[in-house]
C-alpha cells in the first residue's frame, strides 16, 4: 500500500493513463539491478529511484573521478575519491526515501556475476564489453530481462533484451573492444533515460518494449532510428550449442 506521502511524491506520473496506483505498487515492489553507476547509470538511476522502484541494487566498483564529472551526474566535487556505488547510494537516499538501495562496491568477475545478479531484471550501463557479455551470460542462463544501452561521442544505442524471446548481447555484438570512449554526458543521458524507461514500462506491464529492435541515436544529426536485430543461431551464448550454460553448472 502507498503511504499519502508517497501518493504526493508520485501524484504526476499516477495521472498517466495505465499507471495509476496499481502500477505504483508494481514499482515499489519491485528489485532491479543497475549494473555501472558511471554516465548511463547516472542518468538510470536518478530516474528509477525519482520513479519509486522499490529496491535497487548497484554494483560499481570504481571510484569518482573529476574526469567523471563531464557525464556522471550523479557526483559532485565532494565525492571524488569516494566508491561510486556509496556515493550513488547517498545521493539516491536524499531524492527518494521511501525506496531501498543496496550499493555494492565490487567488481563484476565470471565468478560472482550469478550471486551478484541474483534474479534481478538487468539493467546494463557498464562501459566494457566483457562485464557486458556476463551480465548476458547470467540473463540468458536465468532468463532475466537485460536492458541495454552503449554510447560513443555523440551517439548512441539501446534495445530490450528478452531471453529466449529475443536475440541477446551477443548476437548483437561480435567481441569489439573500444578503449576509452569519448563521450558528452548529454549522451549518456539520452540513452540512460531510454533504458529506465523500458525498465519502468516492464515493471509496470505497460506499452511496448524496445524488444529485437535496436534504437541508434546521433546526436549531431539529432536522429533517431531503428535497426531490426536477428538472432544469431551460432551465437556463443543463446544458440543452439550454448556453451556457457557450463558456467553455472560449475558454480552451483
Ligand atoms: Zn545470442
Amino acid at each position: 500500500m502507498l503511504s499519502g506521502q508517497e501518493l504526493s511524491r508520485y501524484e504526476r506520473q499516477l495521472l498517466i493513463a495505465g499507471w495509476g496506483k496499481k502500477g505504483q505498487e508494481r514499482l515499489k515492489k519491485a528489485e532491479v539491478l543497475v549494473a555501472g553507476a558511471g554516465g548511463l547509470g547516472s542518468a538510470i538511476l536518478i530516474h528509477l529511484a525519482a520513479a519509486g522502484v522499490g529496491k535497487i541494487r548497484i554494483i560499481d566498483s570504481d571510484r569518482v573521478e573529476l574526469s567523471n564529472l563531464n557525464r556522471q551526474t550523479l557526483y559532485s566535487i565532494n565525492d571524488i575519491g569516494k566508491e561510486k556505488a556509496i556515493a550513488a547510494k547517498d545521493r539516491l537516499a536524499l531524492l527518494n526515501p521511501d525506496i531501498e538501495i543496496e550499493a555494492l562496491a565490487e567488481l563484476i568477475t565470471e565468478k560472482n556475476v550469478f550471486d551478484l545478479v541474483a534474479h534481478y531484471p538487468i539493467v546494463d550501463a557498464m562501459d566494457n564489453l566483457p562485464t557486458r557479455y556476463l551480465l548476458n551470460q547470467v540473463a540468458v542462463s536465468r532468463q532475466l530481462p537485460l536492458f541495454h544501452g552503449a554510447v560513443y561521442g555523440f551517439e548512441g544505442s539501446a534495445t530490450t533484451i528478452m531471453p529466449t524471446q529475443t536475440p541477446c548481447l551477443r548476437c548483437l555484438y561480435q567481441g569489439v573492444l573500444p578503449g576509452e570512449i569519448p563521450v558528452v554526458g548529454v549522451t549518456p543521458a539520452v540513452i540512460g533515460c531510454v533504458q529506465a524507461t523500458e525498465v519502468i514500462k516492464y515493471l509496470i506491464g505497460m506499452g511496448e518494449l524496445l524488444t529485437g529492435r535496436l534504437l541508434v541515436y546521433d546526436g549531431l544529426s539529432m536522429r533517431f532510428s531503428e535497426a531490426r536485430v536477428k538472432k544469431d543461431p551460432n551465437c556463443e551464448a543463446c544458440g543452439s550449442s550454448r556453451p556457457f550454460d557450463v558456467g553455472e553448472k560449475n558454480e552451483s
